[in-house]
């Protein structure tokens, strides 16, 4: 079983902090002022945790595939 990388973009407040840590993962959607997932079967895994870790409403998870 995988895991995959969420956004809760009900959560999130569009602050981009993932983006600057991790912009291999992590895009950011203009239009709808949220963060997205580039890259969601992971990689980079170190700066993926980082921005996991920074996230100031937590709403970045991993989810069983
Ligand atoms: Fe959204 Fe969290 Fe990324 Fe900030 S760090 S843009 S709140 S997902």
């Amino acid at each position: 079983m995988g895991r995959k990388l969420v956004i809760d973009k009900d959560e999130c407040t569009g602050c981009e902090s993932c983006v600057e840590i991790c912009s291999e993962a992590f895009t950011f959607n203009e239009s709808e002022q949220v963060a997205e997932v580039n890259l969601p079967e992971g990689g980079m895994e170190d700066c993926i945790e980082e921005a996991i870790e920074t996230c100031p409403v937590d709403c970045i998870h991993w989810e069983d595939d």
